[in-house]
């Protein structure tokens, strides 16, 4: 199908110093967990969105010296040939796209721990970074200073040999430019402290510098935080951020402005999950720069719909659309806006799993795009499908998030697929996540497949079919796989105590699980929600329920509640909302036993009652402590248990015990996929799904193919080759 000429505007070039960028798409600087370390995946991962339209493609921020290191996170570096070597074949693979290829030069300062090189950062001030965990560094003179703008410009040279068209002297969230220039990290008395201007001057002086050794080969960008979203301690979007702007453009210094907002310890406030921020949500601090700004501008906002797109160039907020995420939920956006498959964008969700994987030192995943990252490693493309040789008729039982991926892919590769869900409708779980507070947007895990299973011929969905073993062996299917989910347990059983809690019983009353809470089962006024589960689940009940005027109080194991959305970028917002709405918490804190009466009872503990001291004597059942007894009593009308989850695994091991029937029934083989092999991440669960769907005819696909590892193999060459 042809664009709509509605979409044109996206796809005018554009100049941005001395290079042109082909269309509006411009993927900008995000982290993906290769660096330069696996320059495999970087190329690939990063080649596949130039592949898929982008008009210019960035690496993560990128280490301009051994100075700066973010061990165990995984970041780009630009220190010497090797790396210009690396970086090269990124560069490489986007051109042949005719994709611009950006790099985001970075100087962490005084937010780097330099775990792996041990070297002291420099910085504008002196402070302890919580980012970093208690790493302090070295307040720069004159002296310093000129040194760090000199590797700017060594890196620049290096960034301009391995083919970048783009490099920044990036400034948003945590770098040393932006040290410099607010206020609150910046309490210098010399040249470069004090006024806007003398706090601007290192940020100008390296732009002029970098621009002067390599302003005719590479356009010089700038990634501002236009607002620190910290109030009068940092730099506003309507004060001292236009004014910094104003000053870059007066000298022409600046060839492109990727204009976002925040700090590093909340960054949550720009990659704003979709919890809490919707499309373009950084619009009120971003959207007067570039009235200001002779250069180009773009702006950031989970922009997944072209008609957003177009709405932001045309009112003069932005010349290009600006994404990380929907890049990596779907690398082939820009091209389906372009063939006319707007109903094929695979939307990002803002879930920020993919972030949440980073943060915790691993390459990312996508929640989404079961692909991203798996580009080199598995050769996996996300549009490109291997078919079958001898397709034959595929049963998926259970249309959750796994068995639809699994059924789409399969369906891609040609089998015959029948997909039947025991409820009305598809998407398993997923149904209850979307009606928790703010989560709407994750329902486009289930919209999207949906509408791609409707235009496959050859996958069939019924609803209202749930499968017994009987009905699956009869069923006239080759091959099975099963994808019948999880159940949150009803006993409280959990792997905080590997026991029920005693007392706790969800068939009665005055206990709940997630899904009889999502199902309707009626709730009492005062509530706690038990959260042996640490994500999203147990915070979501309880602010539910404290919309609906609950006095809500949440006992958890961790020392923080939701402890995994700290990786997710939701956790300072989330402490926001439990404070705002009353939401009290017992933290570090277990339940002994529960005693039901007009109201339920909780015995809670705190996990650290017992000794500090191990008694020195062992003896036979006894704990090697002094036994803490401390305990409080906790009512209310209901406990909601978000203990722990279950696979509902019951009719596939009943059909391995029927292995001696499958000849029979014509079945040559019979999987698990997703949770009700192991509960998981939703992203982990629609991975196996299709990682299965992709591997469907090995000797056995629950075991994945090997691999490409990028690794270093003693007295070998590394492979491949240059050249090769
Ligand atoms: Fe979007 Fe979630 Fe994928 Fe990240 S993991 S790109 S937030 S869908």
């Amino acid at each position: 199908m042809a664009r709509d000429p509605k979409y044109d505007i996206l796809f005018e070039p554009i100049q941005i110093g001395p290079k042109t960028m082909k269309n509006r798409f411009y993927q900008v600087p995000h982290c993906n967990g290769a660096g330069s370390l696996r320059p495999g995946t970087q190329a690939a991962f990063r080649a596949m969105k130039a592949e898929g339209g982008w008009g210019a493609v960035c690496t993560e921020a990128c280490s301009i010296d051994p100075e700066i290191d973010t061990t165990p996170n995984t970041l780009a570096t630009l220190w010497d040939n090797g790396d210009v070597i690396n970086m090269r074949h990124m560069c490489d693979s986007l051109h042949a796209f005719g994709c611009l290829a950006g790099v985001e030069m970075w100087y962490g300062g005084g937010e780097s721990a330099n775990l792996d090189t041990r070297d002291i950062p420099r910085s504008s001030a002196e402070w302890t970074s919580d980012y970093a965990r208690s790493a302090y560094s070295h307040v720069c003179d004159e002296d310093d200073i000129h040194e760090i703008q000199q590797m700017y410009v060594e890196a620049g040279k290096r960034a301009v040999q391995a083919g970048f068209d783009i490099a920044y002297v990036m400034g948003s969230h945590t770098t040393i430019a932006m040290h410099f220039l607010s206020p609150l990290t910046n309490k210098r008395t010399d040249g470069y402290g004090g006024s806007l201007e003398n706090r601007a001057r290192f940020w100008l002086e390296t732009l002029e510098m970098v621009k002067t050794a390599i302003g005719d080969e590479c356009a010089v960008a700038v990634r501002l935080a236009v607002d620190q979203i910290l109030g009068a301690d940092g730099i506003q979007a309507h004060e001292e951020g236009i004014q910094f702007v104003e000053l870059a453009t007066n000298e022409g210094l600046v060839d492109l402005w990727d204009i976002n907002i925040c700090d590093f310890l909340e960054w949550g406030e720009d990659a704003g999950p979709s919890r809490f921020y919707k499309a373009n949500h950084q619009a009120p601090f971003t959207k007067h720069i570039r009235a200001a700004a002779k250069a180009p501008v773009l702006n950031v906002g989970r922009f997944t719909n072209p008609d957003d797109m177009v709405d932001i160039i045309n009112s003069g907020q932005v010349d290009i659309i600006g994404a990380a995420r929907p890049s990596v939920a779907d690398p082939f956006l820009p091209n389906k806006i372009d063939e006319g498959r707007v109903d094929d964008i695979r939307e990002c969700i803002g879930c920020n799993i993919c972030i949440a994987r980073w943060e915790r030192g691993a390459p990312l995943i996508c929640t989404q795009n079961p692909v991203a990252n798996e580009e080199y490693r598995r050769g996996w493309h996300p549009e490109k499908f291997e078919q079958a040789k001898d397709s034959g008729s595929v049963l998926v039982a259970g249309a959750g998030p796994a068995g639809l991926e699994c059924a789409r892919v399969l369906g891609l590769r040609g089998y015959d697929v029948h997909l039947c869900e025991a409820d009305g409708e598809i998407g398993g779980h997923v149904r209850d996540v979307m009606r928790l507070p703010g989560l709407s947007e994750w329902g486009r895990v289930v919209s999207y497949r949906q509408t791609q299973l409707d235009k496959l011929k050859n996958v069939e969905i019924h609803t209202n079919s749930p499968m017994t073993a009987d009905s699956v062996l009869t069923y006239g299917a080759d091959k099975v796989v099963i994808c019948t989910g999880f159940t949150w347990n009803a006993d409280g059983m959990s792997h905080v105590t590997m026991a029920p809690i005693p007392g706790v019983d969800a068939s009665t009353a005055q206990f709940a699980t997630p899904d009889q809470v999502m199902a309707g089962k009626e709730i009492g006024d005062r509530v706690i929600v038990v959260d042996g589960d640490g994500y999203f689940t147990g915070v979501s009940l309880a602010e539910l329920l404290a919309d609906q005027g609950k006095q809500v109080s949440i006992v958890t194991h961790l020392p923080s509640v939701g402890q995994m959305t700290e990786y997710t970028l939701e956790a300072p917002n989330l402490h926001r909302m439990m404070h705002e709405k009353g939401i009290v918490q017992y933290t570090s804190t277990w339940l002994e036993e529960v005693v039901p009466d007009n109201l339920v009872k909780a015995k809670v503990f705190n996990l650290y009652r017992d000794g500090y001291e191990r008694t020195t004597e062992p003896v036979a059942g006894e704990l090697p402590r002094k036994a803490g007894t401390e305990f409080e009593i906790l009512e209310a009308d209901t406990i909601i248990v978000v203990t722990g989850r279950s696979a509902n695994d019951g009719l596939f091991r009943e059909l391995k015990e029927r292995k001696g029937e499958w000849q029979a029934e014509g079945i040559e083989a019979v999987y698990a996929a997703g949770d009700c092999y192991a509960p998981r991440f939703m992203a982990d669960a629609i991975f196996d799904g299709h990682r299965i769907a992709r591997e469907f005819e090995t000797k056995n696909p629950r075991r994945p193919l090997p691999m490409l590892r990028e690794r270093m193999i003693w007295g070998h060459d590394i492979t491949p080759s240059l050249g090769t």
